[in-house]
């Protein structure tokens, strides 16, 4: 199985399990107690407390141990909205956090809050416009992800920070795509707090991190003494080491990304070369160097999904709401170019497969001039932005101008040389059917190429 969805979780490091196997061996104690079993678990804890400041650039204080992001941000959103000052009672996010901080900020809206949220453009990115419009002197807390898990697309933390700080209000930045895979800095990032999932680097599940800057005052939303009374409950020790072995081997972030856009490149050339109506949104957007956002046509996405695990490659759909087509790909190490290079040739028989089955004639299933008619999934703002489809086609055009036999060129270019294309792929398709139901070849021309 080539395993491409990094951004959902990674495989655990084997530092990772060595670092937890001799916690749970030699400090499997509770870090609060006074005992001696006790402070063997609270050196442990404050050694890879330091190891994982050092790395975030933070103060070992600034950090806060959680059971993971979702309730990072969630200790972030109501802990600094809960310390505002008065007058400043309402809270902003952007309209493209992830699912279950969306969530959040509806529980919020339910419970008499005010909430806004920054617009998002069709192309992904943030509509700065619309931040500056909604973020006031009435702003406790502003909310926003360093990178978005679907398309990778950036956001522009430092612009907002600047327009939340003038305006007296905290930021909050959900960096759990970002960290380790771009640089990273907490106190030069100069925001007020930042949340990160560990399992996203090759920590296991059931840990996550808020830094919170020095003088930033937040209410606990879980009662306890530990972190400092700012979250209670006995820290997963293990986890915090495995999470500072992994920080600790991280050396060069930089170049490992540029690996990972190369190889990312590699992939949509060779995906476009080899299946033409795969379409990459946001690919003219500054995005995560390992995040691939695609459709396959017009082939829905739980179909092409459940084709191309078989094939032997796991990617991620999105929820339905969103996406009538598309799919995610995400890399990260220790992937490598030749395991990569079968993909796009997998993809082309899971497209042909999907399109048969389907049963959707083929020039639908690639018609790259029917994008705008593909329900609203290239934008995640709820309140539904149209017009992305369209200045897309623009800027993209056909795409893939590396590609060798110049098919993804071919594609809406003409009548002509789509129907060309098409041709091809109906050939494949009837190749792939004869081979995969023994049925004759001349039999499988359902539909014809129209
Ligand atoms: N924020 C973002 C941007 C994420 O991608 C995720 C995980 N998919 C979360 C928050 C939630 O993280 P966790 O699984 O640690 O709760």
């Amino acid at each position: 199985m080539i395993y491409l969805d990094h951004n959902a979780t990674m495989p655990p490091a084997s530092a990772v399990a060595q670092a937890m196997l001799s916690i749970l061996t030699d400090a499997w104690g509770n870090a609060s107690p006074q005992h001696a079993v006790g402070q063997q678990a609270k050196g442990a804890l404050a050694a890879a407390r330091a190891t994982i400041a050092r790395a975030l650039g933070c103060e070992p204080a600034e950090l806060i141990f959680t059971s993971g992001a979702t309730e990072a941000n969630h200790l972030a959103v109501c802990g600094l909205h809960a310390a505002a000052p008065g007058g400043r009672h309402r809270g902003v996010f952007s309209a493209i956090e992830h699912a279950a901080h969306l969530k959040l900020a509806r529980a919020l809206a339910a419970r008499a809050v005010a909430v806004d949220y920054i617009a998002v453009r069709p192309d992904g990115t943030l509509d700065l416009d619309s931040a500056a419009a909604l973020i006031g002197p009435d702003v406790g807390v502003e909310s926003l992800m360093a990178a978005n898990n679907e398309t990778g697309v950036l956001m522009p933390v430092a612009e907002v920070r600047d327009l939340v700080h003038s305006a007296g209000a905290r930021l909050h930045v959900d960096a759990t795509q970002f960290i380790g895979r771009l640089p990273f800095h907490f106190v030069q990032s100069g925001v007020d707090a930042v949340s990160l999932s560990p399992h996203k680097l090759r920590v296991p599940k059931g840990i996550g991190t808020l830094l919170v800057r020095h003088g930033v005052t937040l209410v606990p939303q879980v009662q306890g003494s530990q972190e400092r009374h700012r979250r209670g409950g006995t820290e997963n020790l293990p986890a915090i080491a495995g999470f500072a072995a992994v920080l600790e081997r991280i050396s060069d972030v930089a170049s490992e990304a540029a690996r990972v856009a190369a190889l990312l490149d590699a992939l949509e050339q060779g995906l476009r070369c080899a299946l033409p109506a795969v379409h990459v949104f946001s690919a003219q957007a500054s995005r995560l160097p390992g995040t691939s956002y695609l459709r396959f046509g017009e082939v829905p996405a739980e179909v092409v999904l459940q084709r191309i695990e078989l094939l032997g490659v796991a990617a991620m759909d999105v929820p339905r709401d969103e996406a009538l087509a598309a799919v995610r790909l995400s890399l990260a190490k220790p992937l490598r170019r030749r395991t990569l290079s079968t993909c796009s040739p997998i993809c082309r028989r899971c497209f042909v497969h999907c399109w048969r089955k389907q049963r959707i004639p083929l020039e639908r299933a690639l018609n790259l001039s029917s994008i705008s008619g593909v329900r609203n999934h290239e934008s995640h703002d709820p309140q539904g932005q149209q017009g992305r489809a369209e200045r897309l086609r623009a800027k993209e055009g056909p795409g893939g101008a590396h590609c060798r036999d110049g098919a993804a060129r071919d594609v809406g270019r003409s009548r002509h040389a789509r129907e060309r294309l098409a041709t091809r792929i109906a050939r494949d398709g009837r190749r792939y059917a004869a081979a995969h139901h023994g049925r004759s070849a001349a039999h499988c021309g359902r539909g014809g190429v129209r």
